[in-house]
């Protein structure tokens, strides 16, 4: 097999032209074999039809060596895939008694009894190699062509596609093409600060950075730097990230709050974690969002004591004292309710900390003074509250979104000024 192949990537399934499934599969696909050094040259995506499920892969033949085929491997009528690539390599469907073995287990396992239609996913392309999938019934499947090519078809549940891909796929196109420099990205995540701040606070290493590359990706309330590297090894393309990252450290410093896949709520319960310290969060325009970040992470009760929803001033009042006569005064969503929400919800719990979060999240609901997207989020701590206002311009869940990031931010923030002061 020669080296430097093409690859192509064949998405198949009717829900992905009618947009009412995205093609994530794909963008993944791409992204580990151009980590594996493996490039990735074409893309198509076909609907749940045989005809046009074999022109596409006749097509994908004539220029790709590697063809990844991706969906339509379930046991309903419409999943044609292997019929489609059998038929279109000429190879009859062969009852594979270990595949459908194993499917019965996975089945008797679940206390369920295997309908008839699965024994079509134990129908493979004579000659194909079989890849278990561990997490589904659909098997993965490698046929070797003649003339140095290979078809390689994996499940479309994006989680099976996955493991698949990551754990059998990918070490064995490595092998068999012994790709040697690879590609490899890692991702530097800040918030508290807007796409063209950031841009111009290191325009001049995107500019002069060719290895590793720099590239701004925005996303709700956060922006991420992705440095992307091409190196022979790992050791020198670690090298090359860890100089980079240094370099954008010290301009970013308390902007920067993560890496990769590590999430903003993550960090703040780290950050809690280290100081011994509790939390606990009134909320009222994020209905609970907050605590949900908060409580994502397992081990979370070592910090997260409690939360409320007061969404009604009747409900701010009972359960956190706020007075009635201030938010007559000031009205709910109001810089001294957001801070009484703080201070009433750090006594009532007992917590060292306690955000208030109030807010007008929109459609509706805005005045000239007070319009949608006002948001108050105050921090209660032994010495004393802050209160903080933001203006979002987006839609009903976006600003919800950015008001609970901006909580996470604040505590964040909070937690590392203490480490600076000597407190933790
Ligand atoms: P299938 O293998 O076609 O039965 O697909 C199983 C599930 O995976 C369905 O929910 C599909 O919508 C989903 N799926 C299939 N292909 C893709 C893809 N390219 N990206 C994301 N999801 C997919
Ligand atoms: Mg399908």
């Amino acid at each position: 097999m020669k080296k430097g192949a093409r690859a192509e990537i064949l998405t198949i399934g009717t829900e992905l032209l009618l947009g009412q499934t995205i093609d994530t599969n794909s963008a993944y696909i791409g992204e580990q074999l151009a980590a594996a050094g493996i490039e990735v040259y074409w893309k198509s995506s076909v609907g749940d039809h045989e005809t046009r499920i074999r022109e596409v892969l006749r097509t994908a033949l004539t220029r790709s060596e590697i063809v990844i085929a991706t969906g339509g491997l379930g046991p309903t009528e419409d999943d044609l895939t292997c019929r489609a690539i059998a038929a279109e390599l000429s190879r009859p469907l062969i009852l594979d008694q270990t595949v459908l073995e194993s499917i019965r287990r996975q089945f008797s396992e679940r206390r369920l009894v295997m309908p008839r239609n699965n024994e079509r996913q134990a129908m493979i392309p004579d000659g194909a190699t079989v890849l278990p999938n561990l997490c589904g019934t659909a098997p993965g499947l490698v046929i070797r062509l003649g003339g140095e090519k290979m078809v390689v078809v994996i499940p479309g549940v994006p989680s099976e596609m996955r493991s698949m891909l990551d754990a059998q796929v990918i070490p064995y196109l490595c092998k068999t093409f012994g790709v040697k420099s690879r590609i490899r990205s890692r991702t530097l995540k800040t918030c508290g600060i807007t796409e063209s701040a950031l841009d111009e606070t290191i325009s001049d290493l995107i500019r002069l950075s060719c290895n590793p590359t720099i590239a701004i990706l925005a996303y709700p309330g956060e922006i991420h730097i992705r440095l992307t590297v091409k190196s022979e090894s790992e050791t020198e393309g670690d090298r090359l990230l860890d100089d980079l990252e240094t370099r954008i450290r010290t301009r970013l410093a308390e902007f920067l709050f993560g890496r990769d896949e590590e999430r903003l709520e993550e960090v703040v319960g780290r950050l809690l974690l280290d100081a011994k310290a509790t939390v606990a969060v009134a909320e009222s325009c994020t209905g609970g969002l907050v605590c949900h970040r908060l409580t994502n992470l397992p081990g979370s009760s070592a910090y997260f004591i409690r939360g409320e929803v007061v969404y009604s001033n009747e409900a701010k009042e009972r359960l956190l004292g706020v007075p009635r006569e201030l938010m007559a005064e000031h009205g709910a969503v109001s810089r001294p309710v957001a801070l009484a929400m703080a201070v009433g919800m750090r006594q009532v719990a007992g917590t060292d900390l306690a955000l208030g979060i109030t807010g007008i999240a929109g459609p509706g609901g805005g005045t000239a003074t007070k319009p949608v997207g006002l948001t108050y989020i105050a921090l209660a701590s032994g010495d004393g509250a802050t209160c903080c206002e933001y203006r979002f311009l987006a839609d009903r869940d976006t600003n919800k979104l950015f008001a609970s990031q901006k909580a996470l931010d604040i505590l964040r923030r909070h937690l590392l000024s203490l480490r600076y002061v000597g407190q933790i």
